[in-house]
């Protein structure tokens, strides 16, 4: 069982690490003082066993908490049968290697509405992701969360308040909110300048899910430029959103997040976020 504390991470490998391997790259953040770690399947899922045992070791040893960003294939709000299949493929995938190599999370963006009404998205994705988990379940996947990113664009399903509902339909013990906090300013769900609009988020998941999920709460955080439609692209930590408000609620209150830095920065941002809350 990891340690519940603040930790601060890279989406994939660190950018000054000369080795390549997920191991290394583990190690590398460690060096640097950092202690989460996201691997990234964005576009498959490719890891050998043994490497994944390895890297779980060394994940361990330096207590670094691993979790897996899934594939950009996953719908699970498409009422196409193949569209389903290649969903569920990809979720079971990603779940599959998360339980090898001991990460806590899957991290994956639940949807797109297409041509359906909310409604009916979100009874598609609540039916995929039981049956996603019956076959967790089938396969003895443990200690793995489903983990429901906050999505960028109102295209997409899969804002604050969706997920905060399809996580209590799912239960706590099986899904997870991912907070994405550059993709919620960007699809327009809250405005984040101040502590207090940061805090809106905390007390929503709290309101809806109880204070459990708030122990060690996974979350994105980066620059973002955004238009009408929402996310256009991932931009090194600046003023949009701010992350100043954020350490300062996250210091005022103790919360033990995991903040990955999804900024082209990576681990050096993530390094940044630190510096900043260990400063107030
Ligand atoms: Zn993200």
């Amino acid at each position: 069982m990891f340690k519940h504390e603040l930790r601060f991470g890279p989406a994939g490998m660190p950018i000054g690490c000369k080795g390549k391997t997920l191991v290394e790259g583990i190690e590398y953040v460690s060096k640097e003082g950092l202690n989460a770690f996201e691997v990234e399947f964005v576009r498959g899922v490719r890891i050998k066993k043994e490497i994944a045992i390895e890297a779980r070791k060394i994940s361990e040893e330096k207590n670094v908490l691993l979790s897996c960003h899934g594939p950009y294939y996953i719908n699970c709000c498409s009422p196409l049968k193949e569209k389903q299949n290649i969903t569920m493929r990809n979720i079971l995938q990603t779940a599959e290697a998360a339980a090898l190599l001991g990460a806590y999370t899957i991290v994956f963006h639940p949807g797109y509405y297409q041509k359906q009404t909310p409604e009916k998205a979100f009874d598609n994705a609540l039916e995929i992701l039981k049956e996603a988990l019956r076959k967790m379940k089938e396969k003895k996947i443990k200690n793995v969360f489903l983990g429901l990113e906050t999505v960028g664009k109102k295209s997409q399903f899969g804002g604050l308040d969706e997920n905060i509902e399809l996580c209590k339909k799912l239960g706590l013990q099986n899904a997870r909110v991912v907070v994405d906090f550059a993709h919620i300013l960007a699809r327009g769900d809250i405005i984040l300048k101040t502590k207090e609009d940061y805090e809106e988020i905390f007390s929503r998941l709290r309101k809806g899910l109880g204070a459990e999920v708030l122990k060690q709460l996974h979350c994105h955080f980066s620059g973002i430029v955004f238009s009408e439609k929402g996310e256009r692209h991932h931009v090194p930590i600046g003023n949009i959103p701010p992350f100043k408000p954020l350490a300062e609620l996250i210091s005022e209150k103790k919360y033990n997040l995991t903040i990955i830095s999804e900024s082209p920065f990576l681990d050096r941002d993530a390094l940044k976020m630190k510096r900043i809350v260990e400063g107030i």
